[in-house]
Parts: C-alpha cells; sequence; structure tokens
C-alpha cells in the first residue's frame, strides 16, 4: 500500500490546485476511467471536480484507473481519442463499519484545504506536504506500477487527495466521455469492492452515479450498473443531485425523487425494458408511479446562444447585448495546474457548447444543441486569473471561430502574452486572425477535418465544403510557414463507394502538392498526416439509423486507402483499426444486453472475443445492421429534444446528397425541436416535449 500512497502523494505534490475538505456532510469520489494523465486532461471532469468543491457542504476527491507502465488495463484504451489528502488511517475493511446515514443529517465542520489557491494552507504535518518538501514540482521519482501493486496487494481503489478507500464515499460519480472506457469504470468498481450490479448493491452502499457525454449519448449498455445516470449538462446536475441528496432520508427516497423530476436524471431501474421476436426493444416501461416514460436532457439556459449574440452585435444592438451577457455563466476550465497530465502545463476554457454546421454523423453537434457561448468578459478574467502560473492557453470548443466575440478574445490572450492553441478548426470558419495567433504561439500543429474525399459525399454529411475551397484554407496555413497539417478522415461513410475513396487519395495529393509549393518559399518541406477512422454511427445523429460498415469490407477499405497513401512522398498516414471501430460502435449503439459483455471484458483483460463466446452475444444485432424509422432506438429512453420527424428528414436528405443550413441558434427557431422543448432547464411542464410521450402511455413509443 505504500508505494501506492507515495505514488498518489508525488502526483499531488506535482499540482496546483486540489482541494480537500475534512468533515465534509456529503463525500463525492469522482473517477475518471482511465489513467490520471488522460483524465487530468478532460475539462468537464475538470468541471465537476471544482462544482462538487464550490459546494460547502462537499467534499470531492478524485478517483483514477491506476498507472501501469506495462499497460495492464484492458486493451480497449488503444481506442480512446487523445486528442481529452491525508491517509486517514481508516481500515480497508470499513466499508462493513461505516453508516449509510450519511448524507443525512450528519452534521459536523468542514476544514478545509487547498493548495496555493487561496484557502487554508495545508496543515504543517501533512503527509502531502512533507512529500512536497522532499519531492519539488518536476522531480518526482520513477513512476510506479499502481495497477501491479493494488494487484498484488489485492488493496481496494483508493481516492488521490486523502487515499481514502473509494467505498467508503458516499456517492461514486463517473466522468465518461468515451464508450470505450465501460470497461475501465467496471474494473474500477470492481477493485472498490463494490457489487458491480446495481440490484446487488444495498441501502449502506455508495450511491452509483454515472455522468459525461458517453453516459447521455446512450445510457442503456451500462444502465444496470448504475444508480443514477446524469442526462445532460454537469452544471445543472450537479448541484440539483447534491440537493436531492442532502434532502431526502433513503437511497429509495432519492431515487424516487430524481426519476419523478422528469428532466436529467435516469433511474435505470424503475424502468423495465421488453423486446420484440425480432430482437429489437419493443418498450420502456416505468415500474413506479409519476416516472415518465421518457428523461429530458438538462441544459445549461444561461449562456447566450451563439445566434443570438452574434446578431445583437452585428446589429450593434448594446441593450440586447447587455441582457444576453447579464449573468457571469458558468465557464469550465482547468481548476488544478497537473504538468503530469496530457496538456496539464496549459490553462483549458471551454468557449462555447455545441457547433451549429449540423454534420449528420457528429453526436457533439447535435447533442449539445443550441450552440451557446461563454462570453469573452467571463473567459478573459479567468485567463487573467491563471496567467501568473502559465503561459499556454487551450480554447477548448466544438468550432472555436463561431464564436462571435473570437476577435475579442484573441486580442485579449495575445495582449496577456498567451501562447494559444485550439482543440479543433472547423475548415471553412478558420480566420486569418486565429491562424496568426496559432503561428505566434509555436505552440500548434494545425488539424483539420476534410471528413472524406469527394464533394458529393460531404454533402452526404453536411459538410458544404468542396475539395478546392478546402485546398485553398490548407495553403493559408502552408502559406504562414505552418508546413505540417494533420487531415481527419472517415471510412466507411453511408453511401461511400470505391470512387469516393479513390478521389480521397487526389485531395490529399493536392494539399501536398500546395504545400510543397509554399514549402520552397521557406526553403523546406513538411509533412501532410491522414488520420484515417472508421465512420460509426452515433446515437441522436441523422446516421443513427445506418449500419457500420462490415467488418471485413471496412478493413479492406482502410488497408486500401493506406496503401495508396503511404505510396505518397511528404504523407504520414495514420489509421484506426477496423476492430476499434466495431467495438465502439456496439457499446455506443447497444442495449442493456451488451453489460454482460461489458463485464466480462474487463475480467478477461479487455478481450472482446473472448467475452462475446462467453456471453453468446451477436454484436451484428447491434452494429452491422440498418434500422427502420419504425424502431424504438435504445437511446431513445433520454428525450435529447431533437425531434424524430426532424431527424427522419436529415437522414433522408443525406441518401439524396442533399445539404441543410446551419442551426441559427436564436431564440425564435423551432426547427429541430430542441429550443421550444428543453431551452430552459428550468421550463414549465407544458413547454416541455416529453410530456407528449408521457400521457400517451406507460411506454416510450418512437413514434409519439
Ligand atoms: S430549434 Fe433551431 S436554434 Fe434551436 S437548436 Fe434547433 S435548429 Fe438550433
Amino acid at each position: 500500500m505504500n508505494k501506492i500512497v507515495e505514488s498518489y502523494k508525488q502526483k499531488l505534490a506535482s499540482e496546483d490546485g486540489w482541494v480537500l475538505k475534512r468533515g465534509a456532510q456529503l463525500r463525492i469520489a469522482l473517477c475518471y476511467p482511465n489513467v490520471y494523465s488522460i483524465g487530468m486532461a478532460n475539462l468537464g471532469f475538470q468541471a465537476m471536480y471544482e462544482l462538487f468543491n464550490n459546494i460547502p457542504e462537499v467534499s470531492c476527491e478524485r478517483v483514477f484507473l491506476p498507472d501501469s507502465p506495462r499497460g495492464s488495463s484492458p486493451s480497449v484504451s488503444e481506442g480512446v481519442v487523445s486528442t481529452s489528502a491525508l491517509p486517514d488511517g481508516r481500515a480497508t475493511d470499513s466499508r462493513h463499519r461505516r453508516k449509510r446515514s450519511l448524507p443525512y443529517g450528519r452534521a459536523s465542520a468542514t476544514e478545509f484545504s487547498r493548495n496555493s489557491s487561496g484557502y487554508d494552507a495545508l496543515p504543517s504535518d501533512h503527509p502531502t506536504r512533507a512529500t512536497r518538501a522532499g519531492n519539488p514540482v518536476g522531480r518526482a521519482t520513477a513512476p510506479i506500477d499502481e495497477m501491479r501493486e493494488y494487484e498484488r496487494l489485492g488493496s481496494p481503489l483508493l481516492s488521490l487527495e486523502s487515499q481514502t478507500p473509494v467505498r467508503d464515499f458516499d456517492v461514486i460519480a463517473f466522468s465518461i466521455s468515451f464508450e470505450t472506457d465501460y470497461v475501465h469504470m467496471t474494473r474500477m468498481l470492481h477493485m472498490s469492492g463494490l457489487p458491480l450490479w446495481s440490484k446487488d448493491r444495498t441501502e449502506r452502499d455508495p450511491l452509483i452515479v454515472m455522468g459525461g457525454a458517453a453516459s447521455f449519448l446512450n445510457p442503456e449498455p451500462i444502465a444496470e450498473f448504475t444508480d443514477v445516470i446524469g442526462v445532460g449538462e454537469g452544471e445543472i446536475l450537479g448541484p440539483k443531485l447534491v440537493d436531492a441528496i442532502l434532502e431526502t432520508e433513503s437511497k429509495d427516497e432519492l431515487l424516487l425523487r430524481l426519476a419523478r423530476d422528469g428532466r436529467g436524471f435516469y433511474v435505470p431501474s424503475f424502468y423495465f425494458v421488453s423486446y420484440s421476436d425480432d430482437g429489437t426493444v419493443s418498450a420502456y416501461t416505468p415500474t413506479e408511479e409519476g416516472v415518465p416514460a421518457r428523461v429530458g436532457r438538462a441544459i445549461s439556459a444561461e449562456n447566450p446562444k451563439e445566434g443570438s449574440l452574434r446578431r445583437a452585435i452585428r446589429r450593434e444592438q448594446t441593450e440586447i447585448i447587455a441582457q444576453l451577457k447579464r449573468d457571469e455563466v458558468f465557464a469550465p476550465s482547468t481548476s488544478i495546474f497537473a504538468p503530469q497530465a496530457e496538456m496539464g502545463d496549459r490553462f483549458l476554457v471551454e468557449i462555447s457548447r455545441g457547433c451549429s454546421q449540423g454534420c449528420r454523423f457528429c453526436w457533439a453537434g447535435y447533442n449539445y444543441w443550441p450552440p451557446r457561448v461563454v462570453p469573452a468578459r467571463d473567459i478573459l478574467a479567468k485567463a487573467k486569473a491563471w496567467r501568473v502560473k502559465t503561459d499556454k492557453i487551450g480554447l477548448v470548443s466544438t468550432a472555436v471561430c463561431d464564436h462571435p466575440e473570437i476577435s475579442e478574445i484573441l486580442q485579449g490572450l495575445r495582449a496577456m502574452d498567451y501562447r494559444i492553441s485550439v482543440s479543433s478548426l472547423r475548415l471553412d470558419q478558420i480566420s486569418d486572425e486565429l491562424l496568426d495567433a496559432l503561428v505566434e504561439s509555436k505552440d500548434q500543429q494545425i488539424a483539420v477535418a476534410p471528413e472524406t474525399g469527394s464533394d458529393r459525399l460531404r454533402r452526404v454529411i453536411n459538410k458544404n465544403l468542396t475539395n478546392d475551397e478546402i485546398v485553398d484554407i490548407c495553403g493559408a496555413v502552408f502559406d504562414r510557414g505552418m508546413l505540417t497539417i494533420k487531415l481527419y478522415l472517415m471510412v466507411g461513410l453511408p453511401t461511400e463507394t470505391d470512387e469516393d475513396l479513390q478521389e480521397m487519395i487526389k485531395l490529399v495529393e493536392r494539399i501536398k502538392d500546395r504545400m510543397l509549393e509554399a514549402g520552397k518559399r521557406f526553403g523546406r518541406a513538411g509533412k501532410i498526416i491522414p488520420s484515417l477512422n472508421g465512420f460509426v454511427p452515433k446515437p441522436n445523429t441523422p446516421f443513427q439509423w445506418e449500419a457500420l460498415c462490415e467488418e471485413k469490407e471496412l478493413k479492406r477499405r482502410l488497408k486500401w486507402v493506406c496503401k495508396n497513401l503511404a505510396r505518397i512522398p511528404n504523407v504520414e498516414v495514420r489509421a484506426m483499426s477496423a476492430r476499434i471501430a466495431h467495438e465502439q460502435a456496439l457499446f455506443s449503439s447497444g442495449d442493456r444486453r451488451i453489460a454482460p459483455v461489458i463485464e466480462a471484458m474487463a475480467r478477461l483483460k479487455g478481450d472482446l472475443k473472448a467475452a462475446l463466446r462467453e456471453t453468446g452475444l451477436d454484436p451484428s444485432f447491434h452494429t452491422s445492421r440498418a434500422r427502420s424509422h419504425d424502431e424504438i432506438l435504445p437511446w431513445e429512453i433520454v428525450d435529447a429534444g431533437l425531434g424524430r420527424p426532424f431527424m427522419e428528414r436529415e437522414h433522408g436528405r443525406a441518401h439524396e446528397a442533399q445539404s441543410t443550413a446551419p442551426c441559427p441558434s436564436v431564440n425564435q427557431c423551432t426547427r429541430c425541436g430542441v429550443c421550444p422543448t428543453t431551452w430552459l432547464a428550468e421550463a414549465p411542464p407544458a413547454l416541455i416535449q416529453l410530456k407528449a410521450f408521457a400521457t400517451s402511455a406507460t411506454t416510450t413509443s418512437a413514434n409519439a
């Protein structure tokens, strides 16, 4: 145990900004289902840590999948997109001693420690302080294989800050961004010594909560492991969850209260799922009175809508601008400076959420509609406070240049001498100003996403750019001396033909030629790095009904593209395997019958094939089958607000290669259904679309 504790202390010693409260009324273990370096690069995870710890009654500590240099983590980790304290001496069998009375009625004074962040300094005898003194930041000793130590000792999983067994917390909350981390999540629950299936846990066990994008996109594969699933955005759900916990007397009362809310909290145990003879879902039946047929997505209504703010700025409507920016909004951002993490030496801040474009494959666009922004004022205030710690800033957004105040943000950050990087660049929106800022910062390799090689297929996916425009935009990057560029491309898109793939090769060649032409002026050549991914249909997108390209065929296409790209000089191709695409599709589109596969994978060190053999599940039913518009989709237990008619129409337009105008993100729009139905998190019930489903019957009908 000492080696694990020592390793955790080294991590804490290298950080700045973590929090520890002793004697808090409610203890939350916030778990990231992957290793520390990846988890700490996740903004959603850091934001929840800050949000929970901002609540006086709550002490929130972090928990990660233990590090393992030998890679003992389940092999699914290779599918993860990499792009995002006080040992209190409690005995490890304390689960049997602790009372489940908490959080109900246990009151005690909270002691607050926070390193270098303005709260009380750590006590002088604090073990972490001692470690910090002994191991100055940046001179940590060699990392240990934490996983091996846990396995060797059979010890329970510990929190980072106080090294308390996770099972001793009141709430275990997972933040899950990628479906491929489900296996890690399962493993962490197992390491905590808790029953995996919610039906096997008791009142005395901690409440198990899942949140994060993956869990509300399609919660069904992990539904039976979970007590509550957060459906929507954390800044709305976190405080609401804490209030409910503090105001109820028992777990049963709490679950019922959350489930009856109808928005934001899905309690899987209150729904019975039935299946038709053909294996498709036939109904979700609530088992308790007052539990709605579907659970609405909770979204933050405080942030100004992107289109409304842009329009007001263009028209110079100062009063409307002031009204839109009236409240200071919560901007998810780095709260802990953690140089050992990926991108840990930079301040990350979310500047906007959701993308207006409506690319038909993109879950991040649709599931955060309407696009909303954090006002420049709030971003710059946070950046100013962090400037003393770092000169690197990362702007996180699905479409950085769509921010109506991007110019003000860039100017403000450059005035503070920040080196700027961005999470993604939408090709049609790259501005000269942003390119100049990126060149100046010398901190970023440019990555752009043509997605595919033919103009026709780009219309199918609703990415409305031509190859000529893409070459011109890449040229603007090369002309600034940035001669290496990464291209995100997909293989296996709906309606794709071999001719489309041939066009992809030609497009990369044209971009390479343009790079060499620019390179002559700089006396050097760069590199084109195509990154190939298999297309995976995602829930709550117009492609949700599509089949994933069959594994053998996807392999053939990927191999053909790789071979032909590899022949081009100055091109360095990277590709995802067809197997990973199928694994992702199984987890993202499956129903509750996937859970035993996840459980088996965790036991079998991530071996999907062995898990499928053991469980007898046919994955192709969930991955390689086109779904009919009449089918109830497993993820429709969540009402994301996107109306069925809109999604079906978009699906149809895709097959006709017809493009659709972007989401205007203005208050009066009713096009897709999100704004009139879910825009206000606290909207009166009459405004909520799910009412139509709830009144029809106790079961969910996909066509309601
Ligand atoms: S209703 Fe209109 S503005 Fe709102 S998310 Fe849908 S398309 Fe965008």
